[in-house]
Order: structure tokens, then sequence, then C-alpha cells
């Protein structure tokens, strides 16, 4: 199997959200690539510049990042046919790498917008480096830009950033150097096609925590009350489980938070997140987690304030 290290480069509505094609708001003018082998071994790069069909001027804030003239892009190729080169030079066997979990978004929207047959496999999972390294040598949540972490490395600077295949050949030699197979197994899935029945539904599981992805809900009362979503069991066997806290909601927006106890692996974290489509409709991303007794008073006490908190304005309400 291939890694195909990319980045894209696009462009967005010049003329601000009024005159944004809601189709299309981010569209592809540069795709880079690095092809690596199991070994991390470079085995192709793929460049090209793209010319734009639908945002025929750059965004200000293009001109600033992206060194490619408007004259550049005129001059090349369309999205239809480069992306098509693209996915032949991709091959059959490969796994999807990014910096960021934006770029594997947008490269299935640019090719559904232009209808270019594609099969990454469903559901899609793919490596999000950004996110690995974040897990390797920080909290797992911080976010670094490409240039910081290549400097944190100590990787020389010696090609500018922000060209696609500058930035997807930076993304490899991190990938090459951070001991990727320490933490390979935290993939993550693709939300851009969701799930489209209860059999398609996506159930991941990680080393200390497991993931579920739903299929999409018509709106938040259908999401919360069906007992895939709200099933709250032990992420590493399968036994009962006693429960502590019903789902709560934590004020902030689509966010459940529950509590379990399993008898053999101790308190277990669940966490809801209900995710908005475009067109309002509903989708949910539920993780557990095996957690600790100081965890576990933490959401006791977070549900206990916010429940004071709601009787406080009950009784202002009142009086
Ligand atoms: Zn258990």
């Amino acid at each position: 199997m291939n890694y195909i290290v990319f980045d894209l480069e696009w462009n967005q509505s010049p003329g601000g959200k009024s005159k944004e094609n809601p189709k299309l708001p981010f569209e592809i003018i540069e795709i880079g690539a690095v092809r690596l082998n199991e070994n991390f071994e470079q085995t192709g790069t793929f460049q090209e510049v793209i010319r734009p069909l639908v945002y025929h001027h750059l965004h200000f804030r293009m001109k600033e990042v992206v060194p490619v003239s408007e004259d550049e892009l005129m001059k090349a190729r369309t999205f239809s046919r480069v992306a098509r080169d693209f996915l032949e030079w991709c091959g059959d066997d490969f796994a999807f790498v990014t910096w960021g979990n934006l770029d594997v978004l947008e490269l299935q929207r640019n090719l559904d917008y232009y209808r270019i047959p594609y099969s990454f496999g469903k559901p899609l999972l793919y490596f999000d480096l950004q996110k690995l390294y974040s897990i390797r040598y920080s909290d797992g949540k911080k976010r670094l830009a490409l240039e910081d972490a290549a400097g944190e490395l100590g990787i020389p600077k010696t090609i500018p950033f922000h060209r696609a295949l500058d930035d997807a050949l930076y993304t490899a030699q991190i990938m090459e150097m951070m001991d990727f197979d320490a933490v390979k197994q935290y993939v993550s899935v693709d939300y851009y096609k969701l799930p489209e029945n209860r059999e398609e539904e996506i159930y991941l599981d990680f080393p200390t925590y497991s993931k579920y992805v739903s299929r999409i809900f018509p709106d938040k009362n259908t999401a919360i009350s069906d007992k895939n979503v709200s099933s709250l069991g032990c992420p590493k066997c399968k036994m009962p489980v006693w429960k502590k806290i019903r789902w709560f909601s934590t004020g902030n927006s689509g966010v459940y938070l529950g509590l379990v106890k399993c008898p053999r692996h101790g308190f277990i974290k669940g966490k809801i997140r209900l995710k908005k489509l475009p067109d309002e409709r509903i989708f949910v991303v539920k993780t557990t987690k095996i957690t600790d007794q100081e965890t576990a008073d933490e959401i006791r006490k977070k549900r206990a304030d916010l429940q004071e908190k709601r009787r406080q304005i009950r009784r202002r309400k009142k009086s």
C-alpha cells in the first residue's frame, strides 16, 4: 500500500460570501502530492496548477499566501483534466495523508461538483498528520501550523511554504521523522460522505477511546432519541454497565456528557457531539473513553453546577 501525501491550494469568492457559489465555496487551484511506499520512501510526486472556472479572480487573502499569479492560473488545465490524472497517479491501493482535516473534504466536494467518479472507500479513513503530530508530541488537541511543526523537528526551510507540492513534501518529511507507526492507529474518518442508513454507521476502536459516527437525522430530537446514539457501554468489553449519570447537555451547544461504570474497567465517559449540516440536518459523533475517578467527579460537578444554574434562572423568572 502507498501513502498519498497531498496538499491543495484553493480560492474562494473574491466578492465575499454574497457572491459565493454555495455548491463550491472553495475552488481548488493547485494539487501537490508525494507518493510514499510502506517504508516512507518517495516513489513519485504530482504537481499541477488548475484553471478556475467558478471564481476568476483570486480572493485578496489568497494573493497574500499563494504565490500563483492569475496569469499562471489562466494558462493552466481545468480541474476535470488535472483531477482525473491525479486519481490515476494515486493508483488503487493507497491511503491519503494530509496536514489537517480540510483537504480530503474539499477534494471530494470539487470532484462531486464536476461529477468526476471516484471510489475512496466508505467509510473513508485517512491520516490527518496534524492530529497525529499532536498525539505524538503534544496533548492530542493542539494543532500546529505545518511550518511550526517542521521547525520543531528541525527540518530546514529550504523550500517556500504554501505551494501545494512544497507543503506535501514537508508533510511527507514530518511523517518520515515522527515515528508514524506509533500513532497510525489513530486514523481519521471523513465526514463528507456520511452513513446513509443504520447499517453504514461507523464504529472505530482506538487504543484509548472508541468512536461512533451516526447516519443523518432530520433533526436534533430524532437524533438524541435514537438508541444507537444514546447507548453508552464499555468500549473494551461488552459487559452490562452501571448507569451513573444520564446524558446531560453541557451548555456548549450540541455537546452532551454521560457517565457509566463497567465492573471490570471502571468509569467510562461518553461524549456526544451533534453536528449540523448546511441543510440543518444532524449527525452525531459519539466518543467513549475509559476514565478515572477524578474525571468522573468532574463530570458529576459539572452536572450539579449546571442544575444549580438552571434552578437559579427558574427562581429568578418566578419572582
Ligand atoms: Zn469493560
